[in-house]
């Protein structure tokens, strides 16, 4: 079959909001290794997007992201359909984890950063990683990626905060009972809402664990250059897309990451409301 470039070959509704879709991207498939992300353009004036890569297929030539629409953008991303195109994506951009043979490696996935700890989750396990998933949602409606990740852990534990699946509370909490039973952990990844990293490296720092946070800061252009995704690490500026998105989460200044996530959130609602009433929809659609 002959695909055109950056076109939609598959699409999944994973959960109310959250989409999942594999597209036809050879140059990028070829690179991209977990820990790396694209900058998607669902048109040509529109917003640039900052979307982990969820999945590759470097034979077939296709990335799979998986993104929840929050947005005017994201809202216009999950319109479109098998057979449409975007009209370009940059990428693999940011730099891949770190991955080596650390030994018991603990992952934790929040939300929507699930589908982004995946694949980091299945490189440390074919580097013989002893890998424990934790991973959690709001409700057990709005927890993806549950197979994906049990496929490629030695433990997966859910969480959900009103306890419809797994253990009711945070992934923050089953991290922290893990510790306090003592569990011996090497290493700590987290991926998911910046007060979900936040809350799980308060927990490891007594213990003096090595915990690592996947950033999600406002990125424009994904190159270092605008500045928009820089965030204090370590007392130091750091731009996220090229010198993240992985740092150590014990040094990232996160009140001053979330001040800054919340900038232009009444900005991002009103355009949402205006573009729904354009195109006739009032709210955004469930599915
Ligand atoms: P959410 O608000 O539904 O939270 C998901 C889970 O995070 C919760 O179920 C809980 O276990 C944990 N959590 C939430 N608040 C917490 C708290 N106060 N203390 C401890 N744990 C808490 O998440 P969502 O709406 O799916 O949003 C996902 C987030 O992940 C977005 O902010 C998105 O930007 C981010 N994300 C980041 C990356 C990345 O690469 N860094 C990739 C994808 C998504």
């Amino acid at each position: 079959m002959m695909c055109r470039k950056f076109e939609i070959l598959e699409k999944r509704t994973l959960a109310p909001k959250i989409k999942e879709i594999v597209l036809y991207a050879p140059e990028i498939a070829r690179k991209v290794r977990a820990g790396q992300f694209i900058i998607v353009r669902v048109e040509e004036k529109g917003e640039r997007i900052p979307l982990t890569v969820a999945d590759w297929n470097r034979n077939k030539g296709t990335l799979t992201i998986v993104f929840q629409e929050i947005g005017v953008s994201t809202y216009k991303l999950g319109k479109l359909d098998i057979g449409d195109r975007l009209t370009d994506i940059a990428g693999p951009l940011g730099n891949p984890s770190k991955i080596e043979n650390y030994g018991r490696v603990i992952c934790i996935g929040g939300g929507v950063g699930i589908a982004a700890i995946y694949p980091i989750a299945r490189e440390l396990k074919k580097m013989n990683n002893y890998v424990i998933s934790i991973i959690g949602a709001r409700s057990r409606e709005l927890l993806i990626y549950e197979d994906e990740m049990r496929k490629v852990s030695d433990e997966l534990k859910i969480t959900t905060d009103d306890g419809s699946k797994g253990r009711k509370g945070f992934v923050s909490d089953e991290l922290r009972d893990m510790l306090a039973k003592g569990v011996k952990v090497d290493r700590v990844i987290a991926v998911g809402p910046a007060i979900m990293m936040k809350v799980c490296a308060d927990v490891t720092r007594p213990y003096g664990i090595k915990t690592i946070a996947s950033l999600n800061p406002i990125m424009v252009c994904g190159m270092g250059m605008c500045a928009a995704c820089r965030v204090e690490v370590g007392g130091k500026t750091r731009f996220v897309c090229f010198e993240g998105p992985e740092f150590d989460a014990h040094e990232v200044n996160f009140t001053e990451l979330m001040k800054r996530l919340n900038a232009y959130r009444e900005e991002e609602k009103i355009a949402l409301e205006k573009y729904l009433k354009k195109i006739g929809e009032v709210k955004p659609n469930a599915n």
